[in-house]
């Protein structure tokens, strides 16, 4: 006979109303009974403590403190709502505590959770220093205010998700109440050990997911899909025992937005998961927006899609949002903290601490560790670590990068050239990360009149990709974040940039004989906007062409960076020719990726030093390559994964 397995989440069955009634108690009885608690609260990782005294806590953090310290989870102390002040007198009172200058937008009142979100064009006024301003709205209304920022570009993207969380507040705060429960099940805290089992993206670039298992939880890290094929390896390894069925999972963390990281996430919502999904805002913003359009591609090219629209809101209704540096407990014994990845906005490495000082695991998603125009290097220092898992893209002993520099005066020489004999300049891009890279450099440029101040067009969702950075300084850089937030000069704002809105609009800058520059998805070729000012431009010399991003083998891209004099297009059941005379340069040095060097230095840089790295994120030969020369030069025990291998840290 079988013997029954352990399910974590079900083994134990919780009185979740026992669990809070409990938990008020023992709160109550740590006040002394001063202070009139009236309902305690699981809100995703937080424990909500309701009290009619709210204002003495305002006053005093040290009770909130002791509050923490007791239970051991974060606390938030909350007004009891049905002492608040009706939300017009309360909107009223909060427009003459924040100053003018913060330009406060809309105000939204919840009244079953007593919290007031307050949209802000400057919100780091609305906040004040060190949170005086919310700390003063608190001490005068009870309500507790979050502000969130009003994007000098603004969003649908955004401005969707906020409405659709406002519309969904009710059935949010019951899904928060579950996972609140689930993370505080008593745990069995005996007969520990860890492992991780490598689901995809192991000796190979997509499909990345990792399952971190101990005796008490599951975690799935990352759940990406494979771009470049429909066949069976679409999808990681999602259908083993140990993952199935999904309900099991405690909780899925995603590092950053693209889709081989985090394309599959919504199918988990299909097929029976409805935990959370933890990850940093921008993440979540910039993958919905890359989940909506791969759902676009995908109908539009006939493929069945893995997952409907409406698992894509699924998941936006189960993401619990974090900054980087913050602390929560995602299961019994498992805390999550992201840091700075370096590689695209929110882009995040995953840090675990697991049963209580047993274990602790970084999990580094894709990586730069370099300076660049956008983001601060990857994070390098941890509290604990013992295991990194780190990605090998170009891990190759071969794969040196040029410097940022080098790739800008490359740039401007393609671009000076060009203008002179009167011609266009076509890049393709991505939309998410190097677009916006590419901006900043064309921006400064213009600035410092190093090229002539032509118009830039962006075509694609780079538009809207940008509108998302510019909603989240605080991810950038520190040059940039000061840049913006004390200088007020925002280079994403420049007037060089111009949308291109319409099809009336390409054709127009298709046929317009005076030079500018274009930025247009997709940035393999492989479809997109790109296509229409390609087929157009390709055959006058005095064009030029500039790649800046990695171009797989099989794309367009590839074979027209590969020197092409001449490729065939399908265009409505025809064939058409198109003979390349334009100019087509590539420039390195734009990648988001750590090369090589990084890499090394990134992993001999990593404080404290971990006892075992595993290798991940990149091709076969990258991830051996790059584990010897760990192993070798850094006496670092290394592990090179296949898909479907497990292993046991304790
Ligand atoms: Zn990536």
């Amino acid at each position: 006979m079988r013997s029954k397995t352990f399910r974590p989440g079900q083994a134990v069955k919780v009185e979740h109303e026992d669990l809070l009634a409990k938990l008020k108690k023992s709160i109550s009885e740590q006040l002394k009974g001063t202070i009139d608690i009236t309902r305690v609260e699981f809100e995703g990782p937080i424990i909500v403590v309701y009290t009619r005294d709210a204002k003495i806590f305002a006053k005093d953090n040290q009770h909130a403190r002791n509050i923490a310290h007791m239970v051991r989870r974060r606390v938030e102390i909350r007004a009891d709502p049905s002492i608040l002040d009706p939300p017009d007198r309360a909107k009223t009172a909060i427009l003459k505590i924040i100053p003018n200058s913060a330009e406060v937008g809309n105000m939204y009142f919840d009244s079953t959770t007593g919290k007031v979100t307050i949209e802000a064009a400057m919100p780091g006024l609305a906040i004040g220093k060190n949170g005086t301003v919310l700390n003063a709205i608190r001490r005068k209304v009870g309500w507790v205010p979050e502000v969130v920022r009003i994007s000098p570009i603004p969003s649908k993207t955004i401005d969707n998700i906020r409405e659709y969380l406002r519309d969904v507040r009710d059935e949010r705060i019951e899904i928060l109440k579950k996972i609140g429960k689930m993370i505080n099940r008593p745990s069995i805290r005996q007969d520990n050990w860890v492992r991780t089992i490598a689901l995809g993206g192991y000796r190979e670039v997509g499909r990345s997911c990792t399952l971190l298992n101990t005796r008490e939880s599951k975690i799935l890290v990352d759940v990406g899909m494979n771009n470049s094929t429909t066949g069976p390896d679409v999808s990681p390894y999602l259908y083993l025992s140990e993952v199935q069925p999904l309900s099991t999972i405690d909780a899925v963390v995603v590092t950053h937005a693209h889709l081989d990281h985090s394309g599959l996430v919504p199918a988990l919502f299909m097929y029976g998961y409805d935990g959370p999904i933890y990850c940093t805002a921008p993440t979540r913003d910039l993958m919905s927006l890359l989940q909506v359009d791969s759902l676009k591609v995908f109908n539009a090219e006939g493929i069945k899609p893995l997952y409907r629209s409406e698992d894509i809101r699924g998941s936006i209704k189960h993401c619990i949002t974090l900054d980087y540096g913050e602390t929560v407990d995602v299961s019994p014994d498992i805390k999550l903290t992201l840091h700075n990845a370096g590689h695209i906005l929110g882009s995040a490495i995953a840090h675990f601490h697991i049963g209580d000082g047993l274990y602790n695991i970084a999990i580094t998603g894709d990586t730069k560790y370099e300076k660049t125009w956008l983001f601060d290097p990857a994070q390098t220092n941890f509290p604990r670590l013992e295991a990194a898992l780190v990605e090998a893209t170009y891990g190759g002993g071969n794969d040196i990068q040029p410097s940022r520099d080098g790739a800008r005066e490359n740039l401007k020489e393609i671009i000076n050239t060009t203008i002179d004999r009167k011609g266009h300049i076509l890049i393709p891009v991505f939309a998410v990360g190097r677009s916006q890279e590419v901006m900043l450099v064309l921006e400064r440029l213009v600035r410092q009149n190093e090229i002539p101040e032509v118009p830039v067009y962006l075509d694609g969702m780079i538009w809207e990709a940008t509108a998302i950075h510019t909603a989240y300084p605080e991810f950038l850089n520190r040059d940039l974040r000061e840049a913006i937030l004390k200088r007020n000069r925002n280079p994403f704002l420049s007037p060089i940039f111009k949308r291109v809105d319409s099809n009336e609009m390409r054709e127009g800058i298709i046929n317009d004989p005076a030079s500018c520059i274009v930025l247009a998805t997709s940035g393999m070729m492989n479809g997109g906007p790109v296509m229409e000012y390609f087929k157009n431009w390709a055959d006058d010399p005095k064009n030029s062409m500039s790649f800046v991003g990695y171009q797989a083998e099989g794309t367009l891209g590839r074979r027209i960076q590969r020197g092409a004099d001449e490729i065939s297009l399908m265009e409505r059941d025809k064939h058409l020719n198109i003979k390349i005379r334009m100019d087509v340069e590539t420039t390195e040095g734009f990648s988001g990726h750590s090369d090589r060097k990084q890499l090394m230095r990134f992993v001999s840089n990593l404080n404290p030093r971990p006892s075992r790295i595993l290798m991940f994120h990149g091709d076969e030969k990258k991830c051996i390559e790059l584990g010897n020369a760990i192993n070798r030069q850094l006496k670092i025990e290394v592990n090179v994964l296949h898909n479907l291998e497990g292993i046991r840290y304790r």
